[in-house]
């Protein structure tokens, strides 16, 4: 099967490998219909200091193929979304739903909690460990419920949740979000799912906004310095801000503390998130692939690595 890989900065190869099977009882194997390269993705692409070659991917949607004797909720046949990394669900920062921070975390193309190497998303075939905790069964989708709406569940929208979650968006909030990547739109159509303005009351508060005290709940989809002072400063006093962009600042703790404003965020709770997304998505129109912009065969990842890179595309679904 197929499997991509990142040799070197902006080299990347699609190889064969041998196909992945169940290892522990806990495992499951799913047959990957739909993946998709990440923005944190570019950052090993362009060079940050990682081990290479690196496996690539981590989010997806598949089939289950075949299930260890220990899985219990889903089953060969499902169709199943993933949290973006491997969690067990059952320990305390699970159990308290913050499944990014699993005692077990592990991550897609890196060896699990045991010890025993897995692929990346960006595959035909991948091994799940800890498949109880780490999977959701789709179930029925109706007829207009795209594969890209539910791919985008396993990271993407989920990460413009927890965004629009951690900076208190609720009916009437004023909302900034920064940054127009894929979280960035994701978190837009988080804030307008939990009842942020628009239209003509929108525009008006924007208008005011820099005038004025700032916003009520700011998403920060970026992770670099400016984006976080940017955000901090768009925030009002007593406002909140959800940091969900990958971490490459410090918090302007001062300013915060001045302002009174609350800083929240982190690595998205996939997990914990996606029965309510999920049954949006299925039942409640939304529809998160409208992120997707382009879509490549598998075999063309290293294109579609070189148009996000090159902002061509914002985000790119890969068809195994
Ligand atoms: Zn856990």
């Amino acid at each position: 099967m197929l499997t991509t890989s990142l040799d070197a900065a902006r080299t990347v190869a699609v190889r064969e490998v041998p196909e992945p099977v169940v290892e522990r009882p806990t495992d499951a194997v799913v047959r990957v219909t739909a993946t998709c390269i990440c923005g944190s993705d570019l950052h090993p692409y362009r060079g940050a200091g990682v081990a290479l070659p690196m496996l690539m991917g981590h989010e997806f949607l598949g089939v289950v193929t075949d299930a260890g004797s220990a899985v219990r909720t889903v089953s060969p046949g499902d169709l199943v979304v993933p949290h973006f990394a491997v969690v067990d669900g059952t320990c305390d920062s699970c159990r308290r739903d913050v499944p990014g921070s699993c005692a077990r975390l592990s991550f897609y193309g890196q060896p699990d909690a045991e010890g025993v190497p897995t692929v990346g998303a960006q595959s035909q075939v991948v091994r799940v460990p800890l498949a109880d905790g780490t999977l959701l069964r789709v179930g029925d989708r109706p007829g207009d419920v795209t594969d890209a709406d539910l791919l985008a569940l396993s990271d993407v929208m989920a990460t413009g949740h927890h965004a629009a979650v951690t900076s208190g968006v609720g009916p009437g909030s004023t909302v900034v979000v920064v940054g127009d990547g894929a979280v960035g739109l994701s978190a837009v159509l988080a804030a307008r799912r939990l009842g942020a303005e628009r239209g003509r009351d929108g525009v008006a508060a924007v208008r005011e906004l820099l005038g004025r005290d700032g916003a009520d709940a700011v998403c920060e989809c970026v992770g670099s310095q400016d984006a976080v002072d940017t955000a901090v400063a768009v925030t009002r006093p007593g406002g909140a801000v959800g940091f969900v962009g990958a971490p490459q600042a410090v918090l302007p703790f001062r300013r915060l503390f001045m302002r009174n404003v609350r800083a929240g965020g982190g690595v998205a709770p996939v997990r914990a998130y996606l029965p309510d997304l999920l049954d949006a998505v299925l039942t409640g129109g939304l529809r998160p692939g409208r992120v997707f912009d382009r879509e490549l065969p598998l075999t063309d990842a290293a294109e579609g690595y070189r148009a996000m890179d090159a902002r061509e595309a914002v985000k790119v679904l890969l068809r195994p």
